[in-house]
């Protein structure tokens, strides 16, 4: 790795003004998880990280008004432990328990899980089916984004420069979901295509991760949800066969949430 400088701003301000005047050498860093190893391979060369763990409230997790707060620096350890997630949304507690190591999820963040914006990030269909509303900050001022608006390609997503996640929002809504996350092994490995599905009220939303370049909402219906899918060949799997996968999938999902 090549050197370069470390500042843990202590407050979203500070952050966001080092991040303005950075340019496009300088990374925010949450858990690292995906990050260092990148920068060990030399996939991305830095002049500057903005370390986020000293910044107060992005690590809070608060019910609010029938809205659960998550700060973008909780782990998936604290997401998948938290007594309030998987009351209000035990969705989402139970994506994270699916996800990597328990040394990973002690590290890595809900913030880096979505900014990353992976097609393949699992909290990402969960956070889609229920709704998610993501609170960014940066120069000038604060704005919510739809998580539907925010996933815009394979590592890309709404965020505009000199921007930071601060919170995901998740409304608590009544209903019953559920996350089918395929994967060869049990565990550390993505998914070669993840299903949430959630019924609140006779209505179900499903969304799939790792069929199409970003993750997205589809059809709850086996032949639609999989016709609304691009997957790609990979080393994982094939296009064809992720297809199919998403149909299976869907159908399983829609069966356990009746
Ligand atoms: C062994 C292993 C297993 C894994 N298994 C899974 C898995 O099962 N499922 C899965 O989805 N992922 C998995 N991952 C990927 C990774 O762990 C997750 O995506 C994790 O949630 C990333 O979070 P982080 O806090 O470590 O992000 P970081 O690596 O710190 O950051 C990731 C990216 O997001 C940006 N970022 C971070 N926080 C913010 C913020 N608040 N605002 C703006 N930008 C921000 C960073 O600048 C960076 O570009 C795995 C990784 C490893 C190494």
């Amino acid at each position: 790795m090549r050197p370069f400088d470390y500042v843990e701003p202590r407050s979203v301000d500070e952050a966001v003004a080092l991040l303005s005047r950075g340019g496009e050498r300088t990374r925010l860093l949450a858990g690292g998880t995906d990050l260092i190893p990148r920068l060990r391979r030399r996939q991305w060369r830095i002049d500057r990280l903005i370390g986020l763990r000293r910044i107060d409230g992005l690590r809070d997790l608060t019910l609010e008004d029938g809205v659960l707060a998550i700060g973008a620096g909780v782990t998936l350890e604290e997401l998948a432990a938290s007594t309030t997630v998987s009351d209000v949304c035990p969705l989402l507690a139970e994506a994270a328990r699916l996800m990597a190591s328990p040394q990973v999820r002690a590290l890595a963040t809900i913030g880096g899980n979505l900014c990353h914006a992976s097609p393949a990030a699992d909290l990402a269909p969960p956070l889609l089916c229920l709704n998610a509303t993501l609170r960014a900050i940066g120069p000038s001022g604060g704005r919510d984004i739809p998580i539907g608006e925010f996933f815009t390609g394979p590592g890309r997503s709404a965020l505009r420069d000199g921007e930071l996640l601060v919170q995901v929002r998740v409304p608590a809504v009544e209903g019953r979901g559920v996350y089918l996350k395929f994967s060869p092994r049990r565990a550390m490995d993505l998914a070669v295509v993840g299903v949430a599905c959630f019924r609140s009220h006779g209505v179900a939303t499903v969304a799939v991760g790792a069929a199409a370049p970003t993750p997205l909402r589809v059809p709850a219906s086996p032949d639609e949800a999989a016709a609304r899918c691009s997957p790609i060949d990979d080393l994982r799997a094939s296009a064809e066969y992720r297809r199919e996968m998403v149909r299976v999938l869907t159908r399983r999902a829609l069966e356990i949430v009746p």
